[in-house]
């Protein structure tokens, strides 16, 4: 029977939780933005012997300005980053193509990838991508030309290829994840500089493990370097191929059981990077990337993503009993080890969502807080001159009404005295005036 997997659709995503958040904050900073541009606009304005602001008041508001432009341009650019480690043709390349439903990197023999290959939404609806060694776009609208492309640079093995892809059809590059693929750990003798130039700002690391196998020291001893550097990384593993197991099926739960307790002692008592082995069995899957990318083909090109449909086409030209093997063979288990992709799927946009949002937007929170801490100061601080100053003011002009007021009662005082005196004297000269005549 054919099984119907929806991809999660943008709303239910935990990756919305970035999207958001992103959105949030920049336009918090767009207001921000505003405030310091009428602030400063304003404080120009005073009159330049006003007193009230000092030369440097206005530069650390003026330099605020330019900080909350360069924060802007960063948050514009910020996404969450996932890298893929693990050995050569443990299925790197493949996990990525599952993830992103379509075969893009190139995979298998002959496709090892020997530098580091970021695949990020293009904003033009074109594809194409930008080596570290120049600015040019080269267009690629294949893999076989993504492919010829990697082949012909002579680029070393820490170098960065940045591929961007339309996101019409990949939900993660739609959302803002990139991921980026790295060359086999088991070649590299660069795996310091790997770090410094491409682990730094991960969000999320997932090692591509085969499950035919058990994790190697050169898998640990990487990852130990990586959790030197950063603190408690997000790690993921997930066992691939592990579609090999369904032709062992008697094996099945002990492979899965030895793994699973090795893994696990790795990520809680050796890496550390778990607090309980509950939380690191949260972290390990046991999947089948190939499958996954195969059945996901299937589905976008309205094909039954469960193959047993499609050897029925064969019905015609195939013997039924050589239908009935195959279609055992790649059916076994199947459902499971999809859901159990899926399974990863969701648990690492969760974590990586989570992550970014705390490591991306933490500090830029804290940086706009300060700014407009800042900015804020500058103007109570004008604001209490401004008051000062009018207080000022108030008092010297009631003095001089006082003053006025003084002065006009002394002069009526005046005025009648005088106005008595010079009635006194005319009384007086009249009277000596009659007396003499
Ligand atoms: P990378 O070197 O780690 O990037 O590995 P690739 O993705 O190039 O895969 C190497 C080979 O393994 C390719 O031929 C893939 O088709 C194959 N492969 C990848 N994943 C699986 C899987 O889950 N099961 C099986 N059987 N083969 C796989």
């Amino acid at each position: 029977s054919s099984l119907s997997i929806s991809p999660t659709t943008a709303l239910q995503s935990p990756l919305q939780i970035f999207v958001r958040a992103k959105k949030r904050i920049n336009d918090i900073y767009g207001e921000v933005e505003l405030y310091i541009a009428d602030s400063c606009k304003f404080l120009l304005s005073l009159p330049k012997d006003s007193d009230l602001i000092t030369k440097d008041e206005l530069v650390v508001v003026d330099s605020h300005g330019e900080k909350v432009k360069g924060i802007r341009e960063v948050l514009s650019r910020d996404h969450m980053k996932v890298a893929f480690f693990g050995r050569t043709s443990n299925g790197k390349s493949t996990v990525i193509n599952s993830m992103l439903r379509e075969r893009i990197l190139p995979s298998g023999i002959g496709h090892t990838t020997n530098c580091f290959i970021q695949v990020g939404g293009s904003e033009n609806g074109e594809s194409y991508l930008i080596s570290e060694d120049s600015t040019d776009k080269k267009n690629v609208n294949s893999v076989s030309q993504l492919a010829h492309s990697l082949c012909t640079g002579s680029l070393g093995d820490s170098a960065l290829v940045r591929v961007y892809w339309p996101t019409d059809k990949c939900p993660l590059l739609r959302d803002d994840v990139v991921l980026v693929d790295s060359p086999g750990i088991d070649v590299s003798p660069n795996l310091d500089s790997w770090i410094d130039r491409h682990c730094l700002d991960a969000d999320v690391f997932v090692l591509v493990a085969n499950s035919e196998s058990t994790l190697m020291l050169t898998e640990k001893n990487f990852f130990f370097k990586v959790s030197s550097r950063l603190s408690k990384p997000n790690v993921f593993v997930l066992n691939n191929r592990w579609d090999a197991s369904a032709s062992e099926p008697e094996f099945l739960e002990e492979v899965r059981r030895q793994h699973l307790l090795r893994t696990v002692d790795f990520l809680v008592d050796e890496l550390k990077v778990c607090a309980t082995r509950s939380e690191a069995e949260q972290r390990v899957f046991f999947v089948s990337a190939k499958e996954v990318l195969q059945a996901r083909i299937n589905e976008f090109k309205g094909l039954p993503i469960n193959s047993r449909l499609n050897l029925n086409q064969l019905w015609d030209t195939v013997s039924p009993k050589i239908i009935d093997i195959l279609a055992g063979m790649i059916a076994d288990g199947f459902h499971g080890r999809y859901f159990e992709f899926q399974d990863f799927e969701r648990k690492f946009e969760e974590c990586i969502s989570k992550s970014a949002v705390r490591t991306k937007f933490d500090q830029h929170t804290k940086r706009g807080k300060a700014i407009v801490g800042d900015t804020r100061n500058v103007m109570e601080v004008l604001l209490e001159r401004a008051s000062v100053k009018r207080t000022t003011k108030c008092q010297s002009r009631r003095e001089v009404l006082d003053h006025l007021d003084f002065t006009e009662k002394q002069l009526q005082l005046v005025t009648v005295e005088m106005k008595d005196k010079i009635c006194k004297m005319v009384e007086e000269v009249e009277h000596k005036v009659s007396k003499a005549l």
